[in-house]
């Protein structure tokens, strides 16, 4: 058996992947990143739109390839229809770029590469390597070819469906209230609001939301999220999507060019994401922004952190949990309160009806809470409704 030598293999080249490859590479350790897919990037499975703050921090460069759109603001709109339109000024960090998002995954493997990772594409990892119960790498099958790939450490980037980390004896099951189902399809001949990203709440999303991504020129990402337990009878995203296209004129006459689904966990990470010779990182580790379900920025800095604490292992080498737990305190530092906090507020919005989201909309509406993002908003609410911000009033 063909067999690969390395200090970091990395499987998966979603954002999380090829961060992580990228830093290890740049910190001088021999890396070797895994995609089991022929492309890296498709097929797509994301609604595309990202905050731009986060981009500087962990080291990417916008490039126009991979900007779809540079949006002046977003909307939110309650079932009943009172809009909230927040514009840039406004919006602050919240606004963003709607991406190609097939290009920005392939750009920033590019930037692994540059940085001296291998990639092998179509090389799916099939299972973790002990010996005298040390994780020394993982099983692959690369092209039809079964081979190992030895490693000092294994970073997981195998996303939402993630097996390296189950592998390794960690628990990476969710429960089912902490599964948001998702169907999107990219729709032409619509008219929303070019510049603006839309999202719909209440009972057209049970627990979750519609989203309306402009592409331009009458095309968009039109999708949902919604919670399963929450959905009664027609439990399914895309009964809940085709009624409110079917039920809003300006859809309503749209034709679909591309229908994706998939799943988000909307928990707010996993109890501990390394253990000896092993990291997780991005929806692998369960990181993700639990109310919007917005990942790629958690990718990207988990995948970034790991990088940076594998580069300071390999230093002492000493892969071992303890050695590795400084990951650990980089991400929970930067993101635990804030996914805590957004965790319990999507429990809590999931159990308002529709006249209490309007209520709410209304009185932000009204209120001057200078920049808009879930912090501010929640401490609207928080003066105005303390019930719904209950058992979370500390992080507000
Ligand atoms: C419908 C939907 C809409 C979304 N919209 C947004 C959005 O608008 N904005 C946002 O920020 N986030 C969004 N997300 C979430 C976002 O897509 C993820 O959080 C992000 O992709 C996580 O990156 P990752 O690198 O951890 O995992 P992924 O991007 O999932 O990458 C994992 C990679 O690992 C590969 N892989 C898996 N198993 C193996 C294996 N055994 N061997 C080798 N390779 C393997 C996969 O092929 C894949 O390329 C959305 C998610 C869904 C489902």
């Amino acid at each position: 058996m063909r067999t690969y030598d390395c200090d970091v293999v990395v499987v998966g080249a979603g954002p999380g992947g090829s961060m992580a490859a990228r830093y290890c590479a740049e910190g001088g350790l021999k890396t070797i990143l895994l995609e089991k897919k022929a492309e890296v990037g498709a097929p797509l499975r994301c609604a595309e739109g990202v905050s731009k703050k986060w981009l500087e921090e962990v080291g990417i460069e916008p490039e126009p390839m991979w900007i779809r759109g540079d949006m002046k603001g977003a909307i939110i709109k309650s079932p009943q229809g009172t809009t909230f339109q927040l514009d840039e000024s406004k919006a602050g960090s919240e606004v963003g770029y709607v991406l190609e998002r097939h290009l920005f995954d392939k750009a920033l493997a590019r930037d692994a590469a540059k940085a001296g990772a291998q990639i092998m594409m179509r090389t799916s990892c099939t299972g973790i390597i002990r010996e005298e119960g040390k994780i020394v790498g993982v099983k692959a099958r690369s092209m039809g070819e079964e081979i190992e790939i030895r490693a000092k450490c294994v970073v997981a980037a195998d996303g939402f469906e993630s097996q390296v980390g189950r592998w390794a004896g960690i628990d990476t099951t969710l429960k089912l209230n902490d599964i948001d189902s998702c169907i999107q399809y990219r729709m032409v001949n619509i008219d929303c609001v070019p510049d603006y990203c839309e999202f719909v709440i209440g009972s057209v999303a049970p627990g979750g939301y519609i989203w309306i991504f402009p592409k331009g020129e009458g095309v968009a990402n039109v999708g949902i999220g919604v919670m399963g337990r929450l959905c009664k009878g027609n439990g399914d995203a895309k009964y809940y999507l085709d009624k409110f296209i079917a039920e809003d004129p300006r859809l309503s006459k749209g034709q679909i060019l591309e229908i994706m689904g998939g799943f988000v966990s909307t928990c707010p990470g996993l109890d501990c994401a390394v253990d000896d010779n092993i990291i997780l990182v991005g929806d692998a580790a369960r990181i993700i922004d639990p109310i919007t379900g917005g990942g790629i920025c958690h990718a990207c800095r988990t995948g970034m952190y790991a990088g940076k604490v594998l580069t300071e292992c390999a230093k002492t080498g000493d892969f071992s949990k303890q050695a590795l737990m400084p990951y650990e305190k980089m991400w929970r530092d930067r993101m635990e309160d804030k996914l805590f906090r957004n965790w319990m507020a999507k429990e809590k919005l999931a159990s308002l009806d529709d006249e209490t989201i309007d209520e709410l909309i209304k009185m932000i509406k009204d209120s001057d809470i200078g920049e808009v993002n879930v912090y501010n908003l929640l401490k609207v609410v928080k003066e105005k409704f303390p019930k719904v911000v209950e058992g979370f009033e500390d992080l507000i």
